[in-house]
């Protein structure tokens, strides 16, 4: 079937999982991603295994998809570019937008001179896994030669000569029998909630606390980097919230910051963990005995924290309602970790509209496909795009979706 095109708008697990089912039924996919790096949100999460005891995170599946779907020959894989057109006569016509990609992968070798040799902070971006090539890209907004030509020690040191700072971004059009959407989540901004996110350096996101464990493997606090002491977790931050309307529960932030908090104790065994929770939300048969032994290590508090203040740049006070004697109680910690949930893609309204598609009342994208005339014209979802999902799921959602695309393509599946 090597005749038949599909287009998959976003590079996250649901976008490689997709590319890599229906390149193995010889469909030619185009994958593009808007950012430098393929693997979406999960690229960033270590492994949780506890004394080299699976937990079942799902961090290793996305890198075994990527690992696929980089070295599939059905796959071409667009980084840093984005639709700016599509329409549809018998078959989808888009246009794309490539932002210049300075470093030559053919040519790259990974050697890392390019960041430690850059004077600009955040100005070489170094990505998750080795197997996105080239791992390191440079910023648009950071590059002091894209900025005013004042610097190109990087391009000038490059032993490879991989490094072009002056090439420009490109235009492409793409003919394809069928899109799908896997455009992913935003983790939810928790500079609305009175957390001091961004203004204390010890409160940090579940996100921020995942890639730091992925790229060091273990935890500091940005204060001072060193081990914490006492570790506040908080839950539900930016989920099952009335007053954001955000009525949704994020379905993942338990069992992830449960995982993390269990890893964290046996890599820093001297490090007290309270987890401050609404109600634990823990989905399949497997987490049940897990939960059951984290309790025996975690300090759990059945409350949302209402604020939190700074007491010295080095500790901070967090202030919640006693479940039983209903009075409010302040606890010190060093490090507090908002587990931020999962809220629509920001780039939804733009791609339903070009798609002429609606996202639902909470801005997911609707899933029913019986209903939606635009998901029986060729255009299809997968993913967190859809609504909050595990890894897992999100691979078993992409897998489905490319089931449907197959049919839909007229493809004979044995
Ligand atoms: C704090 C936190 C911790 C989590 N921990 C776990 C865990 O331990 N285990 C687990 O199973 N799940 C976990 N999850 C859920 C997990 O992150 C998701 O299941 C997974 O990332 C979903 O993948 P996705 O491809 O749908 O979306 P994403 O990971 O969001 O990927 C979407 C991709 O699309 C790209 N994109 C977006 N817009 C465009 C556009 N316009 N054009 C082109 N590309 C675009 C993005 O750049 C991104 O690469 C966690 C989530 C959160 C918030």
């Amino acid at each position: 079937m090597k005749d038949k095109n599909v287009l998959i708008i976003g590079g996250g697990v649901a976008g490689l999982s997709a590319a890599v089912e229906l390149a193995d039924l010889d469909v030619q996919v185009e994958l593009i991603e808007k950012s430098n790096f393929l693997g979406g949100h999960a690229i960033g999460y270590a492994c949780k295994a506890i004394n080299d005891t699976c937990v079942k995170c799902g961090a290793c599946m996305v890198e075994e998809r990527l690992q696929r779907a980089v070295s599939h020959p059905n796959i071409k894989i667009l980084p840093g570019s984005q639709v700016q057109n599509i329409f549809k006569n018998h078959r989808f016509s888009a246009s794309l937008r490539q932002e210049p990609l300075h470093i030559d992968s053919k040519k790259c070798t990974n050697c890392g001179l390019c960041l430690d040799r850059c004077p600009a902070d955040g100005a070489v971006l170094q990505g998750f896994s080795k197997n996105n090539i080239p791992f390191y890209a440079i910023s648009e907004e950071k590059c002091l030669y894209l900025k005013d030509k004042s610097c190109s020690i990087c391009r000038d040191e490059c032993p490879e000569t991989a490094i072009d700072l002056d090439n420009e971004e490109f235009e492409h059009s793409i003919e394809a029998d069928a899109v799908l959407i896997a455009t992913g989540f935003k983790p939810f901004d928790p500079k609305d909630k009175p957390y001091g996110f961004g203004l204390f350096k010890n409160v940090v996101t579940g996100l921020d606390l995942e890639r730091m464990i992925k790229r060091t493997g273990c935890v500091k606090k940005p204060s001072d980097n060193k081990t914490p002491g006492l570790i506040a977790f908080i839950q539900c931050v930016g989920s099952r919230d009335s007053k954001l309307n955000h009525l949704w529960c994020s379905k993942v932030c338990c069992s992830s910051a449960l995982r993390t908090s269990r890893l964290i104790r046996e890599r820093h065994p001297e490090t007290e963990i309270t987890f401050f929770y609404m109600d634990v939300q823990t989905f399949g048969k497997d987490f049940e005995p897990f939960y059951e032994e984290t309790q025996k290590e975690i300090r759990m508090i059945r409350a949302i924290p209402g604020d939190i203040y700074e007491t010295d740049g080095q500790h901070l006070k967090v202030n919640y309602i006693d479940n039983h004697s209903h009075k409010t109680l302040e606890e010190i910690f060093d490090l507090v970790v908002l587990s931020i949930g999962i809220t629509p893609c920001e780039d939804i309204q733009t791609i339903s509209g070009l798609l002429g598609i609606e996202p639902d009342d909470t801005g997911f994208v609707k899933t029913d496909d019986k209903k939606t005339s635009a998901f029986v014209n060729g255009i299809f979802a997968a993913g967190t795009v859809q609504g909050p999902m595990s890894i897992a799921d999100t691979i078993a959602s992409a897998g489905s979706a490319a089931w449907k695309i197959a049919r839909y393509l007229g493809l004979k599946i044995s």
